[in-house]
C-alpha cells in the first residue's frame, strides 16, 4: 500500500486569507476572503485514518488559506505531532502575521517546517526574513534554512525556508517558471495554445483537502472543477483509490491532459517517473 499512498498531504484548516496577490486566484475570486474553519471532528477523523496507514510523510497545513489566521493552529500541530509522531509537519505563510514569539509557539507544538512565501515586492526582502532567521537562530542554533521544504530529514528536525519570489513578480514573462497559470485561471500568467504533452506527478504524489473536505484534484484546481468527493463521506483510501482519480492518473501517465482543467495547465514540472512507474506496481 505504501507505494500507493501520496507522500503529501495538505489540509486546508481555515478559508481566508488576507491578501490578494496578482499571482493568485484569490486575487479574482471571493471563495477565500471569508473565514470558514474546516470542523476538528474533520481533522480528527483525518488524522486517524492516517495511523491506521502508518502514515509517515507530510502533512502541509496549507493551500490557499493563510494558515496563522486559524485560531486553533497551535492545537492542530500538538494534535498531529501527538498522533503521527514521524510525520514532517509543514507551514507556508504569507508572513503578515508572523513574530518570533509565534514562530517559537509554532515549532515548540511541533512544527518542522515554517516556509514563507512573501508575494509582496519589498526591496527589503531578504533582510526583513534574513533577520527574522537570524534571530530564530539565537532560540534555536541546530535550526536550518532550506530550500528543500520536503526533504526527508527536515521530519526531525526545525527547519525555515523563505521562497523569494521577486525574481519571478514580472508575471506576463513567460519564463516567471515558478508561476503557473492555476488551470488556466490566471490569465497575467503564461496561457497555452495547445495542452502540455507531459506527464503530471501531481494527482500521483498529493492528497489536497480543502477548507469544505473535499479532495482536490491538485493545487491548481482553485474551484475545485473535478469532483472527487468528500473526506466527511469516505475514507482517505476510499477517496485516493477511487475510479475517477485513477482515470486521471491513466490518463496523466499517457501524456493525455486534453481534459479540464489539466488542458490549460501550465504546471510543466514533475515528470518522477520513478515515483510514477511505482505508483502503478
Ligand atoms: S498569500 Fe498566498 S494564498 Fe493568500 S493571496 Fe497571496 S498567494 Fe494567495
Ligand atoms: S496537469 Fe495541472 S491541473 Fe492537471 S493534475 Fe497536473 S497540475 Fe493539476
Amino acid at each position: 500500500m505504501k507505494g500507493r499512498l501520496f507522500n503529501s498531504i495538505f489540509i486546508e484548516t481555515s478559508a481566508l486569507c488576507n491578501r490578494k496577490c496578482v499571482i493568485c486566484p484569490n486575487s479574482i475570486y471571493n471563495k477565500h476572503s471569508k473565514q470558514t474553519l474546516l470542523s476538528m471532528n474533520i481533522i480528527e477523523k483525518i488524522l486517524k485514518e492516517l495511523k491506521e496507514l502508518d502514515y509517515d510523510g507530510i502533512i502541509g497545513l496549507y493551500n490557499y488559506n493563510e494558515p496563522l489566521l486559524d485560531p486553533r493552529l497551535l492545537e492542530i500541530i500538538e494534535l498531529i505531532r501527538k498522533t503521527l509522531p514521524g510525520v514532517c509537519i509543514s507551514l507556508s505563510t504569507n508572513g503578515d502575521f508572523l513574530t518570533i514569539k509565534k514562530a517559537q509557539e509554532l515549532y515548540e507544538a511541533g512544527l518542522n517546517v515554517l516556509g514563507i512565501n512573501d508575494y509582496n515586492i519589498l526591496k527589503n526582502f531578504k533582510n526583513k526574513w534574513g533577520d527574522f532567521f537570524n534571530n530564530l537562530k539565537k532560540i534555536y542554533p541546530e535550526i536550518e534554512e532550506t530550500v528543500h521544504r520536503y526533504r526527508k530529514y527536515s521530519r526531525t528536525k526545525k527547519m525555515f525556508s523563505i521562497y523569494n519570489i521577486q525574481k519571478d513578480m514580472n508575471v506576463v514573462n513567460p519564463r516567471a517558471h515558478y508561476l503557473t497559470n492555476r488551470g488556466g485561471l490566471m490569465k497575467n500568467i503564461a496561457q497555452l495554445s495547445s495542452p502540455i504533452q507531459q506527464k503530471c506527478v501531481r494527482p500521483f504524489r498529493y492528497m489536497i483537502i480543502d477548507f469544505k473536505g473535499n479532495y482536490n484534484l491538485c493545487c491548481e484546481d482553485y474551484l475545485n472543477t473535478v469532483k472527487l468527493g468528500n473526506i466527511a463521506d469516505k475514507t482517505i483510501l476510499k477517496l485516493w483509490n477511487s475510479f475517477k482519480i485513477n482515470s486521471i492518473r491513466k490518463k496523466l501517465f499517457k501524456k493525455n491532459r486534453n481534459f479540464s482543467p489539466c488542458d490549460k495547465c501550465s504546471f510543466k514540472g514533475g515528470e518522477h517517473l520513478y515515483s510514477l512507474n511505482t505508483f502503478w506496481k
